[in-house]
C-alpha cells in the first residue's frame, strides 16, 4: 500500500510517479481513513483538534488527482477522476449533518476548557457551531426532513436552469452568406466565425451567443440592425419556449427563501453573508447604495458624452459600439505596443524583487522538485530575516493541451512553518507563451494576472494560523480577494513597472508617453461599468431581500421587477421583454452560486483600492507597511474576523474613495 504515492502526505511530491490506476484504490482507502477518524472524534472529549486534522489525507490526495486533472490530464485520469468525485463529495457533505459529531461539539462547546476558549481556537468553535445550525443540527426532526427536501429541490431546480440558458444559448445562431453585409468586424471576429461556420458544415460567417461571437459583434459590427437583433436574442435568452427559466428564477427564490426562514433567518441574504465580512444583507445593500451615488453624477455625464459623439439617441445596441468608436477617438493608445516590455521572466523576476523587499522575504528557484510538465518551474520561500523555509510553489504559465483555461492558485499542503513545516502550493495560468525564438512577451493584463495569483500564493505561504481549517486562503469569499487584487496596483506604478517592465531586446523602460497613455485609457467610461457591477448587485439583493414570494409582492413578475431594477443602471432603455436575470448563472445555476453573494466583487475592489492607499502614502516599496501587512493580514488567514484584521492594517474601516479616485470618478 504504502507504493501508492496519492497515500502520505509528503512534501516532496512524486509527481513523475503518479498514475491514473491509483487514484481510485487511493481514495477509497483515504475514505475509509477519514470515516473511521470521523467516528473517532464523535467520541473524543476535546473533537476540535480531531476535526481539524480529520480529512488531512484526503484532501491531500484528492487534491493532487484535482490538480493533475487541471494541468495534465489523460482520458483515464479524467475517468478515474469523475469516479471518485461522487462519492468525496457526499463524504464532505455529510459531515456538518453528523449528530453525533454535532453533540460531541456541542458535549465540548459547554466543557470549562470550551467555555474559556480564546483567540483562534474560540474562533473555531463558534465557527464550526454557526456552520452546523446553518446546516440544520438544530432543527426537530420535521425541520430536518424538509431542510433535506429544500436542498435536493434546490439543486434540481438549478441544475435545470443551467441546463436551459445552455440549451438557449445554443439554440441560436446567426448565418451571414454575404461579406458585404459585415462591415466593421476586425479580421480576427471574422476568422472565428467563419471557422464556426465551417465546425457547422455551412458556407458564410456563423455567429453565436457566445461570449466572444457576441461581443464582437456588438462592439464592432455597423450594422444595428444586426447588433439589435443579436443582443435582443441575448437579453431574451431562457425566457420562453422550450427552454423558460421564468418559473425556475420563481421556485428557486422561493426555496432559498423558505430554507432561510426554517434556520431563523430573515431572508437568504442574512443567512448566506453571515459568515462573511459584510455580516448581513443590509450592510451589502448600504454598501452599494453608497458606491451608487458616488458613481451616478459621472455615470450621467458619460451617457450624455457618448450621445453627442454619436450625434444620435442611443439604443442599448448601440451602447458598446459607439463606445469603441469613442474611445479609439479620445485615446491614441494601443495595449499591444506594451507587449515588448513585458517578457515573462523579466516579469517574475521583477515580482520577487519588489515583494521581497517590502514582505521581508526571499524567492529562490528550486532544481530538483519533480514537476507534471518539463514547463513549470519550482521555488521556494524564505523569511529574510530568520532564513526560515516558509513554503515552496508550482508556476505553471503556458497553455497546454492537456491543461484547462484560465489562471488560479491551489494550495496543496497547509503547513505551520513555526514548527518547520513549510506550506506547500502552486500557480497557474495560461498566458501568451513563447513564440519564433522570442521570449514569452505578456499583455500588461497578464503580467497584472501573475501578481493577482501571487497575491493569494503569498496569502497561502506566508499563514502562520495554527488551526487548519482557518489557515491561509480559507477566508471569507468577500475579503479572499484582498490580498490577490492588491497586488495590481504595483503593476500601475512607474517605480515599481521601472523593475518588472523592461523592453525585451534593449532593456529600456516603458516611455513617459506610452505610460501616460496607459494611464489615461484605463479610466474610460468608469462610472458606466462600475454602473453595471452595481447594477447586478443591486438585483441580485433586491431578489434575495425585497423579493419575498409570501408577500403579495409574488403576484409581481420577477422578471419585470429585475428589469425595473436594472433599468436604473443601464445607459440606456431597455425594452419591456428584457429578461437578462433568465441567464443569470451567477445567480441561479447552482444551490447558492453568487446568490446574494455579487457585491463581493465591488465589495473587494474598495479593499484593495485602499489598503494600497497606505503604501502609496509611506512608499509602494515601504519595508514597514509591507512588515504591517504580512503580520495583520497574510499571516493571520481566518483566524480573526476580516473586519478586525483590516481594522488592524489599516487602523480603521474601509473607505470607498480610494476605489473611485483610482477609477477616475472621484471629485
Ligand atoms: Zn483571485
Amino acid at each position: 500500500m504504502s507504493t501508492n504515492p496519492l497515500l502520505e502526505i509528503r512534501f516532496r511530491i512524486p509527481f513523475d510517479r503518479i498514475e491514473a490506476a491509483q487514484v481510485e484504490p487511493a481514495t477509497d482507502e483515504l475514505l475509509a481513513d477519514a470515516a473511521r477518524r470521523l467516528h473517532a472524534t464523535t467520541a473524543s472529549e476535546q473533537p476540535l483538534q480531531a476535526l481539524d486534522t480529520m480529512t488531512e489525507r484526503l484532501d491531500y490526495g484528492l487534491g493532487i488527482v484535482r490538480h493533475l486533472e487541471s494541468v495534465a490530464t489523460t482520458p483515464a485520469l479524467r475517468a478515474a477522476y469523475n469516479a471518485v468525485q461522487p462519492k468525496a463529495s457526499a463524504f464532505y457533505s455529510s459531515i456538518p449533518l453528523n449528530e453525533a459529531l454535532w453533540k460531541a461539539i456541542q458535549r465540548y462547546a459547554a466543557t470549562e476548557e470550551g467555555r474559556s476558549l480564546t483567540g483562534t481556537a474560540k474562533r473555531f468553535l463558534t465557527k464550526t457551531v454557526d456552520s452546523f445550525k446553518r446546516h440544520g443540527a438544530d432543527l426537530d426532526p420535521a425541520g430536518k426532513a424538509r431542510l433535506k427536501e429544500i436542498d435536493v429541490a434546490l439543486s434540481e431546480v438549478t441544475t435545470k436552469f443551467s441546463e436551459n440558458v445552455l440549451d438557449a444559448t445554443n439554440a441560436w445562431e446567426l448565418v451571414v452568406t454575404e461579406e458585404a453585409k459585415l462591415p466593421g468586424l476586425p479580421p480576427a471576429a471574422m476568422a472565428m466565425a467563419r471557422a464556426s461556420a465551417e465546425s457547422k458544415n455551412v458556407a458564410g460567417w456563423r455567429f453565436t451567443l457566445q461570449g466572444p461571437s457576441y461581443l464582437a459583434v456588438m462592439t464592432y459590427l455597423d450594422d444595428a440592425r444586426v447588433r439589435e437583433q443579436m443582443w435582443r436574442a441575448y437579453n431574451t435568452r431562457a425566457a420562453s419556449g422550450a427552454h423558460d427559466n421564468r418559473p425556475l428564477v420563481v421556485r428557486i427564490l422561493e426555496l432559498r427563501n423558505e430554507k432561510a426562514r426554517l434556520l431563523g433567518f430573515r431572508d437568504f441574504s442574512d443567512l448566506v453573508l453571515e459568515d462573511r465580512m459584510a455580516h448581513s444583507g443590509e450592510r451589502a445593500q448600504n454598501f452599494l447604495d453608497d458606491l451608487r451615488k458616488k458613481t451616478e453624477p459621472r455615470f450621467r455625464e458619460e451617457n450624455q458624452e457618448l450621445e453627442t459623439f454619436a450625434g444620435q439617441k442611443l439604443e442599448p445596441w448601440d451602447i458598446a459600439y459607439w463606445s469603441e468608436k469613442q474611445r479609439a477617438a479620445l485615446y491614441d493608445f494601443d495595449e499591444e505596443a506594451l507587449r515588448p516590455y513585458f517578457p515573462l521572466e523579466r516579469v517574475v523576476a521583477g515580482m520577487f524583487e519588489i515583494f521581497g523587499r517590502i514582505l521581508g522575504i526571499r524567492v529562490a528557484e528550486e532544481k530538483d522538485m519533480p514537476v507534471w510538465d518539463p514547463s513549470v518551474r519550482t521555488y521556494s520561500v524564505y523569511d529574510a530575516g530568520s532564513g526560515a523555509h516558509l513554503g515552496s510553489f508550482y508556476a505553471d504559465w503556458y497553455p497546454r493541451e492537456n491543461k484547462r483555461g484560465g489562471a488560479w492558485m491551489d494550495s496543496l499542503i497547509t503547513g505551520n512553518p513555526d514548527q518547520g513545516h513549510p506550506h506547500l502550493g502552486l500557480i497557474c495560468g495560461n498566458l501568451t507563451p513563447p513564440v519564433d525564438g522570442k521570449p514569452a512577451l505578456l499583455t500588461h493584463r497578464e503580467a497584472e494576472t501573475i501578481f493577482h495569483e501571487f497575491g493569494h500564493l503569498l496569502h497561502h505561504l506566508l499563514s502562520r494560523v495554527e488551526v487548519r481549517s482557518l489557515a491561509g486562503t480559507s477566508v471569507a469569499w468577500d475579503f479572499v480577494e484582498l490580498p490577490s487584487q492588491i497586488m495590481e496596483n504595483w503593476c500601475w506604478e512607474r517605480e515599481a513597472l521601472d523593475l518588472l517592465a523592461r523592453h525585451w531586446e534593449t532593456g529600456e523602460p516603458i516611455p513617459e508617453d506610452l505610460f501616460q497613455k496607459m494611464k489615461r485609457a484605463k479610466t474610460f467610461r468608469a462610472a458606466n461599468a462600475q454602473m453595471r457591477q452595481l447594477g447586478f448587485g443591486f438585483v441580485d439583493l433586491a431578489m434575495h431581500r425585497q423579493w419575498a414570494p409570501s408577500s403579495e409582492k409574488a403576484s409581481e413578475d420577477v422578471i419585470a421587477f429585475s428589469r425595473r431594477v436594472l433599468q436604473q443602471f443601464s445607459a440606456s432603455t431597455l425594452p419591456d421583454d428584457y429578461a437578462m436575470i433568465a441567464g443569470f448563472t451567477h445567480l441561479f445555476a447552482s444551490p447558492v452560486a453568487y446568490g446574494a453573494g455579487y457585491y463581493s466583487y465591488k465589495w473587494a475592489e474598495v479593499l484593495d483600492a485602499d489598503a494600497f492607499t497606505r503604501f502609496r502614502r509611506e512608499g509602494v516599496f515601504s519595508e514597514n507597511v509591507g512588515r504591517d501587512y504580512r503580520d495583520k493580514i497574510l499571516a493571520r488567514g481566518d483566524s480573526e474576523d476580516p473586519a478586525d484584521l483590516y481594522r488592524s492594517f489599516m487602523g480603521r474601516d474601509p473607505d470607498p474613495r480610494a476605489l473611485l479616485e483610482r477609477a477616475g470618478l472621484s471629485r
